[in-house]
């Protein structure tokens, strides 16, 4: 993936008036109409795109806003959706912000429109931290998703993949504020528009008129809001642009709203598609060989879950950043409900040298985490926060912390159907239906629709799809604990990772081992191996004797399990393909033909409705609610929650991809 420079924000910078809503004093202009922000958003935006009954009868419709400010239009919109949509139709909301305000500042500039407070109140509460990137939260239990994109507008709008129905184009006024009505960025709505999408804005400048009509869209003028006098509206009637994947990454028509997904395997992947179908209101049943969730890899009696920081621009490490920040987001709110968290919050990173802290402090300085989430700290704060003294300086997380991963998945879970102790073992098309089979054959069920969430086994329930899932037995070690180290407080990585002891897990665990294996029909890579637990002692005593000293090596046994990976290192997310079709369709790929030369991997022939989440390694609890909304808009035709570099780089197809290109 290549790099580039990582999306950039900074702060609003605001003026509060008196009796006004706020003023941004960077652009020098007001947010909303200073007389009535509420009436003007009804008459420019949603009367623009012509709202409600643009979106009656639809089961999904889906805004774009340049914009986001203060929220009032998404709130607007959102209030009005409540009042006119069909029920159980869903709302997306994508809006782009450079300047983000914080969320006191949301609700301080909301507080002037009482009919809005329950709905500022619920946005404010999932407001997420203003960090660069793409961040999806759900209201309204999953009804409306609002995906916002911090960054600035050009940027953010070009890396994103989606097709709105609507747009509503909100920056300050052109003269003040050209960035944000450029003609390359109004070239970019119109390449994420669709056929008939409408546009609507206050502004009813001659340049902005001429440029979206270059961009797609044909425009008219309509009386403005108070003492503007014209603003614009617009409808997209140009040739519906193409995909921004590349043709063999192209996804699949959506499935349909009320299909029935089946979803194979229910550790930490199948619970966090089934979290993010059901709050997506579908029909969805986790199928699972175990008496119950988390009973392989995902079944550790504890685990950390931390970020991991790295280049920001690495569209992939952006990526990871904000799955963790996701990942925070879901759990702090299953927390209120479920004993998530292990033992007190926070994960100390151990510096290896001094280029290891040089590398942290280059990485964060350049915004990989928003600043509360990562401290480096030398050796004396690391001792009051460890609660043991550990002569080493490090970087502290301070909301990373220790896990129950069976209860995270519980949790994820929630009542979603289940069939446990059901082995799948194949599955076959009749009459348009996906049916899973036993071993004997047996229809376990039928479904319209199938995720393999089941690890490196989902290899074994496919044909002539080359999933190049690998293997690797990672094995964890049960510590005595010593007096010491009994007083650890939070847990420790450094090469391998220790947790402290918690109030029902009195013993450290020590991990991981990784090792490749190719069998893992065998059952034996189940047994504990003495040279995996001297292993794991190894990774405290390479990092330093004070740390052997402080655990001993009183390990009172372990668990090993397999982590699904990938050559490269990234997950495998979205739909199945057939090798036979891509060797047809993309055989020649090494000749270099430029891509519109070729098919659309929409258009060949695919198996419908068949898609694959795995190999997450050892990072599952980071990476997997994310992931989980990005197949779940991949499968919809939603806008997608993370930039197309990424879409392309965790398709399932790549490996396949990369060997028709070399060859
Ligand atoms: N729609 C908003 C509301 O409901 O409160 C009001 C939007 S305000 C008029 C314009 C917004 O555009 C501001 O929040 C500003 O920070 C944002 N903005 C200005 N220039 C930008 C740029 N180049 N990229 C992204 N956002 C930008």
């Amino acid at each position: 993936m290549n790099k580039r420079p990582a999306p950039d924000i900074d702060s609003p910078v605001l003026e509060w008036k008196k009796n006004e809503g706020p003023r941004s004093t960077r652009f020098d202009d007001i947010y909303f109409s200073t007389t009535d922000g509420l009436a003007e958003t009804r008459h420019v935006f949603l009367d623009g795109i012509g709202a409600p009954q643009i979106w009656a009868g639809r089961s999904h419709f889906c805004i774009g806003e340049t914009g986001f400010g203060t929220g009032l239009n998404f709130l607007t919109t959102w209030a009005e959706w409540e009042r006119t949509s069909c029920p159980g139709a869903c709302l997306s909301y994508v809006a782009v912000e450079g300047f983000p305000l914080s969320s006191d500042e949301i609700a301080r500039a909301l507080s002037r429109f009482p009919e809005l407070e329950s709905f500022t109140r619920q946005l404010t509460h999932v407001y997420p931290d203003p960090h660069p990137g793409f961040h999806q939260v759900h209201l309204a239990q999953g009804r409306v998703r609002l995906l916002l994109l911090f960054g600035s507008v050009i940027d953010m709008l070009e890396s994103l993949v989606g097709r709105m129905d609507a747009w509503y184009l909100d920056g300050f006024a052109p003269s003040k504020n050209p960035d944000m009505w450029s003609a390359d960025v109004l070239a970019a709505v119109g390449a994420l528009s669709g056929p008939k999408t409408r546009l609507a804005t206050f502004t009813a400048a001659g340049q902005v008129r001429r440029d979206l009509t270059s961009a797609g869209f044909q425009i008219g003028k309509v009386p403005g809001y108070g003492k503007k006098r014209e603003c614009l509206r617009g409808k997209f009637l140009a040739t519906v642009p193409q995909s921004k994947l590349a043709p063999w990454y192209q996804l699949p028509p959506p499935v349909s709203s009320d299909a029935r997904i089946a979803v194979v395997g229910a550790g930490v992947a199948g619970t966090a598609l089934a979290n993010a179908l059901r709050s997506g209101k579908s029909d969805v049943t986790v199928y699972d060989r175990h008496p119950a969730p988390a009973g392989e890899a995902s079944g550790n009696p504890i685990g950390l879950l931390q970020p991991r920081p790295a280049d920001p621009r690495q569209p992939f490490a952006r990526f990871q950043t904000e799955a963790y920040l996701h990942t925070l987001h879901v759990l702090e709110r299953m927390s209120e409900d479920h004993p998530i968290w292990k033992g007190p919050r926070g994960i100390v990173s151990l510096a290896r040298d001094d280029a290891f802290l040089a590398r942290y402090m280059n990485w964060l300085e350049n915004g990989a985490l928003p600043g509360e989430h990562a401290r480096i700290l030398q050796p004396l704060e690391i001792k009051d926060i460890c609660g043991v003294d550990i002569g080493s300086s490090g970087v502290f997380f301070p909301k990373a912390g220790a896990i129950d991963p069976a209860a995270v998945c519980q949790a994820l879970l929630g009542d979603t159907p289940c069939k446990f102790g059901a082995q799948i073992t194949g599955f076959r098309r009749e009459s348009g239906v996906w049916q899973l089979l036993s071993h004997e054959g047996a229809i376990v069920g039928e479904a319209d629709a199938v995720i393999l969430a089941n690890g490196v086994e989902a290899r074994d329930l496919v044909t002539d799809c080359e999933l190049a899932l690998h293997a690797k037995r990672g094995q964890i070690s049960f510590l005595e604990p010593t007096e010491t180290s009994r007083k650890l407080k939070v847990g420790l990585s450094y090469g391998g990772y220790a947790t402290p002891i918690t109030d029902d897990h009195e013993r450290h665990v020590l991990g991981a081992t990784y090792e490749v294996i190719s069998d893992w029909v065998d059952p034996s890579w189940r047994q504990l191996k003495g040279r995996d637990h001297q292993q794991n002692l190894n990774f405290l005593a390479d990092r330093s004797e004070r740390l052997t000293a402080l655990f001993g090596t009183g390990i009172t046994g372990g668990r090993a399990s397999l982590r699904t990976t990938t050559a490269d290192h990234a997950p495998v997310i979205g739909p199945l393909f057939s090798n036979a079709e891509y060797d047809a369709a993309y055989g020649d790929l090494h000749h270099g033909r430029p891509q519109n030369q070729y098919p659309s991997a929409a258009d060949i022939d695919s198996p419908p409705g068949l898609y694959v989440m795995s190999a997450f390694g050892s990072r599952g609890f980071a990476l997997a609610t994310l992931s989980a909304e990005i197949l779940v808009a991949e499968m919809f035709g939603l806008p997608i929650p993370t930039e197309k570099p990424v879409i392309e780089a965790v398709h399932p197809a790549r490996f396949l991809v990369r060997t028709l290109k070399r060859r």
